[in-house]
C-alpha cells in the first residue's frame, strides 16, 4: 500500500472520494493532453486501480458496472471506458437502470435528476454539454452519463428479447483481458 493505507471499513472509494472524483480519474486524461496531464491522470487512475483491489466487493462491484448498470467514473477497478470494452468483449449492452445506489460510486455526490438532463439538453440542442454541466452544478461526465443512458434506453427498448447475463466468471476474465495491472496484484479477483 501506499502513504494512502490504512483502508478502513468503508470502501475506498468512499475512504478516497477526493481520488476516485478527481476530473482526471472520473475522466482519464486522452491521448491528445498534454503529457504531464496524462502522467498524472495515470498515476491517479493506477492509484484507484490499486484500492480497488483491496476492495473486498471488487468483484462484485466490477460486475455490476458491467452487466447491470452504466455508472460514471472510475468504479470495479476499472475506467467507464475500459467496462465499455469489456462489454464489447462480452456482446452485452447495460440495461437503462438507476444507478446511483451502486456501492461507494455515488456517496456524496450531487444526485441529478436524469429527466432534468435530457430536458436541458432538448431545450438547448445548441449548448455544449459543459454549459449543461455548469447549469446543473454537476460533472460533465454526469452530464455524459445521462445522455448515454438515454440512448441505451432507446436502444434497449428496441430489443425484442433479453440477452441472458454472463457469469461472474466471463466478467472476471475480459476485465483481465482489457485491464492491465501495473502492480500485478488483484487479491480479490485470484
Ligand atoms: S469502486 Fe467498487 S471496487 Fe472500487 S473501491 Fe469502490 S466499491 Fe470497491
Amino acid at each position: 500500500m501506499t502513504a494512502m493505507s490504512p483502508i478502513g471499513s468503508r470502501t475506498p472509494c468512499v475512504e478516497f472520494a477526493a481520488l476516485f472524483q478527481h476530473r482526471l480519474v472520473e475522466d482519464p486524461a486522452p491521448a491528445s493532453a498534454p503529457v504531464e496531464m496524462r502522467r498524472r491522470s495515470l498515476m491517479m487512475t493506477r492509484k484507484a486501480q490499486h484500492l480497488c483491489t483491496q476492495c473486498p466487493v471488487m468483484a462484485q462491484c466490477l460486475y455490476d458496472a458491467v452487466v447491470r448498470f452504466d455508472v460514471a467514473g472510475y468504479a470495479g477497478g476499472a475506467t467507464a471506458k475500459q467496462r465499455a470494452e469489456i462489454r464489447v468483449r462480452l456482446g452485452i449492452r447495460v440495461a437503462y437502470e438507476n444507478f446511483g445506489s451502486m456501492a461507494g460510486v455515488a456517496a456524496g455526490r450531487r444526485q441529478v435528476d436524469h429527466d432534468e438532463v435530457l430536458r436541458l439538453h432538448n431545450a438547448n440542442p445548441e449548448a455544449s454539454l459543459e454549459t449543461i454541466a455548469v447549469r446543473l452544478g454537476c460533472s460533465l461526465s454526469t452530464v455524459k452519463r445521462h445522455m448515454r443512458q438515454a440512448r441505451m434506453a432507446a436502444a434497449v427498448a428496441e430489443r425484442a428479447a433479453p440477452e441472458p447475463l454472463p457469469e461472474m466468471a466471463e466478467v472476471l476474465t475480459a476485465y483481465r483481458a482489457i485491464v492491465t495491472d501495473p502492480d500485478d496484484r488483484r487479491p480479490y479477483l485470484a
